[in-house]
């Protein structure tokens, strides 16, 4: 069986070794030895100043929503994980749903400030497949009307922009590190800021509001992550770059043996040194995809409708005429891939696919 994903696993020696530390420690949470290393290892690799680890890539975001969003509206994309939706639901705001770009796939910046009113308290969108929103014009909006942008950057573990980090744009950016993404620590994920003054915001929050032990700062919650999964990260973080190099051999097969004047490929920004993170295909229609579909799926073959549906047809928000996002959700399909997917089968795969859209 060949599915969309498969999560790297180190060396179990690796693993073991880190495990080791942690009983001569004795010390399971809370700042420990080994997640004080893992921020610092993350930090120095990817080329950012402020990190805080945490318990999963979803808290980050609702944290962010949390110290910036007010209740209010928040500018979104309908064309991401639902985390990016659920979580602006659940901090109380109101997602409004600016439709996404037909070839990068990323909110269409030229769309965002119609969608802005006197209620409007942030912007959270994502950095989808690891491909940059455009920054430059969001960071323009954002300054004019005096918002936060926050970024969803789940998907964006070693992509720079401009020579530089990914996460060190927008007012907070957010990364996953769970066991399906490129990088990860079982559960997991990051927050990412540029001054201290945000940190200390955001740090307090993932830790209850505490301001030492015996004082609050204010509301908080507990985003904190366990030295078990600061040990994942220890072990995977040496084999990144080999991963990362893997990775782009899968692509830059499927870009070889695919046929692109039957389906479209993402189109990824300018200026981007990017991650490999996933390999969507556009179909031609919704037909046609669910046709490929099942043609893999006999063939014991499973790739992943990222990202349908749409998220403004969930059914907590209202809908907003989002139409390409509509469409394309309908017909978007990520490949199989992953560290050591090998040759052959990429070959089936394209072989498949083509077969079946004659
Ligand atoms: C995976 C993902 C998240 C959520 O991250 P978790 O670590 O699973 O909580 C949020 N946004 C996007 C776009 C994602 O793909």
């Amino acid at each position: 069986m060949i599915t969309v994903t498969k999560t790297f696993f180190p060396p179990i020696e690796d693993y073991k070794s880190q495990l080791d530390r942690i009983w001569e420690y004795k010390w399971l949470t809370n700042n420990g030895q080994l997640s004080k290393e893992l921020t610092a290892n993350l930090k120095e690799y990817l080329g950012v100043n402020y990190l805080i680890p945490m318990t999963n890539g979803t808290l980050p975001i609702q944290i962010a929503l949390n110290a910036y969003a007010n209740q209010g509206e928040v500018i979104t994309t309908p064309f991401s994980y639902v985390a990016t939706t659920s979580s602006i639901v659940w901090e109380k705001c109101t997602p409004v749903f600016v439709d996404i770009h037909p070839e990068y796939l990323t909110i269409d910046e030229t769309k965002i400030e119609q969608a802005i009113t006197s209620k409007t308290s942030a912007i959270l969108v994502t950095h989808v497949y690891g491909n940059p929103c455009n920054i430059e014009a969001i960071e323009a909006i954002a300054n004019n009307h005096g918002l936060k942008v926050i970024y969803d950057a789940a998907h964006c573990f070693g992509v720079t922009y401009k020579g530089q980090s990914l996460f060190n744009y927008g007012d907070v950016s957010i990364c996953s590190f769970h066991a399906t993404k490129l990088f990860h620590t079982g559960e997991g994920g990051a927050l990412f800021c540029k001054d201290e003054v945000t940190y200390k915001e955001m740090l307090y929050r993932h830790n209850f509001g505490h301001n030492g032990p015996l004082e609050y700062h204010g509301l908080g919650i507990n985003a904190k992550i366990s030295e078990l999964q600061a040990a994942m990260g220890l072990s995977v973080l040496p084999y990144i770059d080999q991963i990362i190099e893997d990775r782009k051999r899968v692509c830059e097969l499927y870009d070889a043996l695919l046929d692109f004047s039957k389906v479209s490929r993402l189109k990824i920004r300018e200026n981007t040194k990017w991650n490999y993170s996933y390999y969507p295909i556009i179909f031609n229609s919704e037909e046609t995809l669910l046709k490929v579909e099942k043609f893999l799926s006999v063939n014991d073959i499973f790739p992943r409708r990222y990202f349908y549906p749409s998220l403004s047809s969930l059914p907590y928000v209202n809908k907003d005429d989002t139409p390409i996002a509509d469409k394309l959700s309908k017909r978007v399909m990520c490949l199989p891939l992953y560290y050591q997917l090998e040759e052959k089968n990429i070959r089936k795969i394209c072989d498949l696919i083509l077969d079946s859209i004659q």
